[in-house]
């Protein structure tokens, strides 16, 4: 039994989707109609692993700093994929603050935490590297978690493989319910933490087959209903732990939002060059069509996914960042000594339509230079009525802390249709790109979810900052 809160962390679920499908969701609907369908934003750049480190910590990336980019202009090369041990974690989450007050909590399979350590209570951790943990070790004859079925990548390898793909995303879902029901069942505990990670997958995999208005939906199709039937399957888990705990609250949260991964391009650097902001390389005439190893790679990953799918190696090579760094994003193409200004890779390597602007200045000259940038990118029209961004501002107006340096200078939403693309050209806005054939979801900022039962939620708009607060407050 739980006695005190339960909250159930869905990776990826997003508010629209639970809207689109909410006749089908009869509990997290009513979850949701009851406290006047608040809405939760995530973190920027809303990416699941500084957002769950927001969750648990209560601050904001620039203040805990789990989150890194490339910066291009760094030509030695030097990036290395931000890595990060329990240490960051441990003592300062959530449940480890309802341990210092006095709580018991069980914590399944949580986001981000490698090995586990030692809380009041229950932690049972992820896969990782081959391993997952019980802790106490004495509890692992009571889960026995699968790791044959909680271990898989469950990861894109072609369109021939969609079907057991999707077999595996319920499957896993149907063991981490398993897990989150044996401990409702045995523990008895002041506090239940659980994290589901399909929905994200299956959204990120399978969004042009689901998604009717997609511009590459393929028409009806044996696996259009594979992200409604995933929602489906969440419901009726959330129905099962109320019925298991009908006197605990239940919070539920989501970390972002997902929709579609933008099939059109809005080229950032082109509109900078226009500005003068940016120049490319003497000799290297955007114009010129000539042999590019560059544009072989691309069109030869596009035949090929196309015709073969990807086999995996491929694909976790291509989620990689510093190989699409390589490919794509290569700094070698601008005049470094005439260029202030150049899209980070923060969206230039996903194609998502959030993204940053690197800005170079002098310190007591960059708000002034950012400022101006942005006043002209601001004017930059899809078409007479659609202006390429809606939002654009300078970071430092948005976050505040200690690692803000590690963020672009200037961040923005485009038009969700549209992904921001790295490459000079001679169309500002143009259907393009291909990062939408290897994952085709993508991940939204403004549309994650918070839902409740019996706490009551009466803001309209929460911050992913906000999470720990309320989890501590049915605790006061
Ligand atoms: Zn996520």
């Amino acid at each position: 039994m739980i006695n005190k809160l339960i909250v159930i962390g869905i990776d990826g679920m997003d508010f629209d989707v639970v809207k689109k499908y909410e006749d089908l969701l009869p509990t997290l609907s009513k979850m949701l109609k009851e406290n006047n369908y608040p809405r939760l934003r995530s973190v920027f750049p809303a990416d699941t692993t500084p957002a769950w480190s927001t969750i648990y910590t209560g601050v904001d990336p620039t203040v805990h700093g789990i989150i890194n980019f490339v910066n291009v202009k760094d030509r030695d090369n030097s990036y290395k994929p931000f890595e990060f041990d329990d240490s960051v974690f441990k003592g300062k989450t959530f449940f480890d603050e309802l341990n210092n007050r006095g709580y018991s909590t069980t914590v399944i399979l949580p986001m981000n935490i490698k090995q586990g350590w030692e809380i009041n209570g229950t932690m049972i951790t992820r896969p990782y590297k081959g391993e997952m943990h019980v802790i106490p070790k004495s509890k692992e004859s009571l889960y026995k978690p699968d790791f044959s079925i909680l271990g898989t990548e469950c990861k894109f390898t072609s369109e021939s493989q969609l079907n057991s793909l999707k077999e595996d995303f319920f499957k896993k879902s149907d063991e981490e319910f398993r897990l989150t029901k044996c401990a409702i069942e045995n523990e008895n505990c002041d506090f239940l933490f659980s994290y589901f990670s399909t929905t994200d997958g299956i959204c990120h995999d399978f969004w042009r087959h689901c998604d009717e208005n997609h511009p590459e939906y393929p028409g009806e199709n044996e696996h259009m209903f594979a992200i409604r039937d995933l929602y489906i399957k969440m419901d009726r888990h959330l129905k099962e732990i109320m019925e298991l705990c009908p006197d605990t609250p239940l919070l539920v949260i989501s970390d972002h939002g997902h929709g579609a991964r933008p099939v059109y391009v809005a080229r950032v650097n082109e509109m900078l060059h226009r500005f003068s902001y940016l120049e490319p390389k003497a000799g290297s005439d955007k114009k010129k069509k000539k042999f590019s190893v560059k544009g072989f790679i691309k069109k030869f990953a596009l035949s090929f996914v196309a015709r073969f799918g990807l086999p995996k190696w491929a694909v976790s090579i291509a989620r990689k960042v510093p190989v699409w760094k390589g490919i794509f994003a290569s700094g070698n193409d601008f005049d470094w000594d005439k260029t202030v200004a150049y899209l980070s890779d923060l969206s230039a390597l996903k194609n998502y339509s959030y993204g940053g602007i690197r800005v170079i200045a002098d310190d007591d000259k960059k708000d002034a230079l950012c400022d101006e940038i942005i006043e002209k990118l601001k004017t930059v029209m899809i078409d007479e009525h659609t202006p390429a961004f809606q939002w654009i501002k300078r970071t430092n107006t948005h976050y505040h802390g200690e690692y803000l340096n590690r963020y672009p200078e200037i961040i923005f939403q485009l038009d969700e249709m549209y992904g921001a693309d790295w490459n000079l050209g001679d169309e500002l806005f143009e259907k393009k790109g291909f990062m939408h054939k290897l994952s085709p979801g993508a991940h939204r900022y403004e549309t994650a979810v918070i839902a409740a039962k019996g706490i009551e939620l009466d803001k309209s708009q929460y911050e992913m900052t906000d999470i720990r607060d309320i989890i501590l407050s049915v605790f006061e």
